[in-house]
């Protein structure tokens, strides 16, 4: 087995390798993507939470003053009942006046407190709803994600293995090389050549679609020697429908013009 055949086996079990990765990969970021929109509905919930809590309390208090309020204004009815005289009575009227205004105020306020206590409780119950939604969808994420793991861990490490005993054979220093390659640029770290036009020897990389010299292909073709595309720098290889177009066409028996042109 020639370098470039070496390399190309190489090639393919990374691209296996990175593709289980990026399986693992979207479900990885599905899952990170749920629990942070998690994270979001817990916050909302405990703002939401202290706000119902000091209404809730606010509402407590002010009615426990109409309350008291009620008391005191009981009191003075009753002393109003018992006056002795109409400016004593009309002393208790105006300080029982002064009572109503502060219970009117008092009560209005209460109320308002709870129905925006109300208000909240309907918020609370709403991202309760969306926090019970999406904890199913993060713990199906999270499940998915494990089986997916699972799933490709013994693949991933039948293909470590695999690419450990292609590696072995290929010279350190083009190994090097090829590691930084796919490090770098992963799937176009080997370019196919592509035939344009078999005739006027044209070939172009299948990476990055810049023209190929004659020579860099026919060393490819007899002896797979490592070719680097001069333009994008990646291993070129021949595939086989580059090898087919490239090999000495078939005597046509009667040698008809033709036959030139048909296509296998
Ligand atoms: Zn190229």
């Amino acid at each position: 087995m020639d370098v470039t055949a070496k390399l190309l086996r190489v090639y393919q079990v990374d691209k296996q390798i990175r593709g289980l990765q990026s399986r693992l990969g979207a479900a990885e970021k599905f899952l990170n993507q749920q629990t942070k929109d998690l994270a979001a509905l817990d916050a909302s919930r405990s703002t939401l939470e202290a706000s119902l809590k000091t209404h809730t309390v606010t509402a407590a208090d002010q009615e426990g003053e109409v309350k008291a309020l009620d008391d005191k204004m009981a009191h003075i009815r009753d002393q109003m009942n018992r006056a002795q005289t109409n400016k004593e009575y009309q002393a208790f009227l105006t300080e029982l006046n002064t009572f109503k205004t502060q219970r009117d105020k008092l009560e209005t306020a209460s109320l308002e407190a709870m129905t925006k206590a109300e208000e909240i409780r309907k918020q609370v119950a709403e991202i309760q709803a969306k926090q019970e939604e999406r904890s199913r969808v993060r713990d199906h994420a999270a499940k998915e994600r494990d089986e997916r793991y699972k799933e490709i861990e013994g693949r991933l490490n039948e293909l470590k293995a695999e690419r450990a005993a292609c590696v072995a054979d290929v010279p350190g220093d083009v190994l090097t090389m090829f590691n930084r390659l796919l490090e770098v640029r992963g799937d176009t770290a080997m370019g196919v050549v592509e035939v344009v036009d078999r005739k006027r020897h044209e070939y172009n990389c299948g990476s990055c679609m810049m023209a190929i010299p004659i020579d860099a292909v026919s060393g490819l073709l007899s002896s797979g020697r490592l070719t680097r595309c001069s333009s994008c720098e990646c291993v070129l290889y021949l595939d086989d429908t580059a090898r087919q177009a490239m090999s000495p066409p078939q005597k046509s028996p009667g040698g008809k013009k033709s036959a030139k042109s048909a296509q296998p």
